[in-house]
């Protein structure tokens, strides 16, 4: 541009905004137009009864208006049939990790993800991830660390919001944080200096100075492991060992909560859950064993439940040994609490562990494992609708087909609360007003 003359410089200068101008004009014109979906079945995340013969007004991103069948169809409106199906808010799995490549012992377990894999790999993998939860009407993700691989969910979502890559919003959590001895890769060689998958600290200063650091790097929501290895004791109890103490994570807490955002805490039992509790975490991941006065205090407190039953099931080791004994005993005590937590109508929402479990396997496979314990099937869809939109400050904006919402809207062929394995097979995708995936509408 140094070569230019003034008065060039400015018919540029005006070309350009003028040029600008028009491209917003014409994305404007588009927005006004109208989507009209008519779905024979509407399941609205919020109420907890279906309606049928509903026609869902969509004007760009978000849903204007939901009427009955009766309603006239303006001129020149778009209408999408899905009238033989049976449609409802996209989907938020509240509990992921798009970095993670599964843990099969098989393939290297988790460490092979941060020793064998470079960062463009992870990202790739990633990229991955993300496409395929959209698939299956996964519409948002919290997704819960990225395992070693830094900031990298926060530039995921950067690239699915600048339209790069398709995508689900992403809630992400950055780095997590745990202690000296509280997390991964480890078992090698003292001499060795190996990466952890979390950001490690010692004490309330330094606990304290992760969230900053991470909240300053874009972290929408902190993770915090509060307990780590588990074994079966003497007495074939279930322990698991603590973390942080009360005045770290208080540290924390206090931190992020200035931030106006919020505490996750992994959680599996005893000591290191307690302390998740008495130092005011907002949700608590895993939950395996909870006892009356958690499940009590965690009603007090609201604290959220996010229970990711499905990876307990996975990858168990041989019965006779001290691993297999484990992997039994965190699914036996996981089902008790889950049951617990349904009667003391704790706030439960729905989690996978997406990442530990490949990202190659259904992700609604969760909601047969919630129903399977006695969940209601149209309390299993809300707690991954807006529940979790509850959970994530988002409470009417997604998670719900009604006036004003982002228009996510997914649609399966069958009833999901006859079938909650329906969930399974998704067959049209709207994400944010545009059709992502469409194998039922002309
Ligand atoms: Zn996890």
């Amino acid at each position: 541009m140094r070569n230019l003359s003034l008065r060039t410089m400015m018919i540029v200068a005006i070309t350009m905004a003028a040029g600008a101008g028009a491209a917003r004009g014409q994305s404007g014109a588009q927005v006004q137009a109208v989507t009209v979906i008519r779905a024979g079945t509407l399941i609205d995340g919020i109420s907890d009864t279906p309606r049928k013969n509903q026609l869902i007004f969509v004007r760009g991103e978000r849903i204007e208006k939901v009427t009955g069948a009766y309603e006239p169809i303006p001129a020149g409106a778009k209408v999408i049939d899905l009238s033989n199906a049976t449609a409802l808010p996209g989907l938020i799995d509240s509990h992921t990790h798009i970095f993670l490549w599964g843990e099969d012992p098989n393939k290297g377990g988790y460490d092979a993800n941060i020793l064998n894999a470079g960062i463009a790999l992870r990202a790739a993998r990633a990229t991955y991830a993300v496409r395929r939860a959209l698939e299956q009407g996964f519409v948002a993700l919290r997704d819960l660390e990225t395992e070693g691989a830094g900031y990298g969910d926060i530039e995921i979502k950067q690239a699915i919001e600048e339209g790069t890559i398709p995508g689900p919003r992403i809630f992400g959590a950055t780095r997590a944080i745990s202690t000296t001895g509280g997390y991964n890769l480890e078992g090698y060689a003292p001499e060795l200096v190996m990466p952890k998958g979390a950001q490690i600290v010692d004490g309330p200063v330094e606990a304290r100075k992760a969230a900053r650091e991470q909240l300053e790097h874009g972290a929408d929501w902190i993770k915090v492991y509060m307990t780590h290895r588990s074994w079966v004791d003497k007495q074939g109890n279930l322990v698991s060992q603590p973390t942080l103490t009360v005045e770290e994570l208080k540290a924390i807490v206090d931190e992020t909560h200035g931030w106006q955002k919020k505490v996750a805490c992994h959680a599996y039992n005893g000591i290191g859950l307690q302390r998740a509790l008495d130092g005011g975490c907002d949700s608590i991941e895993h939950g395996l064993e909870m006892t009356d006065a958690q499940i009590a205090q965690m009603k007090s407190q609201g604290t959220w439940y996010c229970p990711t039953l499905s990876p307990y099931y996975d990858d168990w080791a041989p019965a006779d040994t001290p691993g297999g004994k484990r992997d039994r005993a965190r699914a036996a005590v996981h089902e008790i609490t889950f049951k617990k937590a349904l009667q003391a109508h704790l706030k439960i929402v729905f989690g996978t562990d997406m990442g530990g479990i490949p990202w190659t396997e259904p992700i609604a496979q969760e909601f047969k494992r919630m129903v399977g314990l006695g969940m209601a099937p149209m309390d299993a869809i809300q707690s991954a609708t807006s529940r979790a939109a509850d959970m994530l400050e988002m409470k009417g904006e997604i998670g719900a087909i009604a006036p004003g919402a982002y228009a996510e809207v997914i649609a399966v062929s069958g009833d999901p609360l006859k079938d909650v394995g329906e969930l399974e097979h998704v067959r049209f995708v709207m994400h944010n007003g545009s059709v992502f995936k469409n194998e039922l509408a002309k």
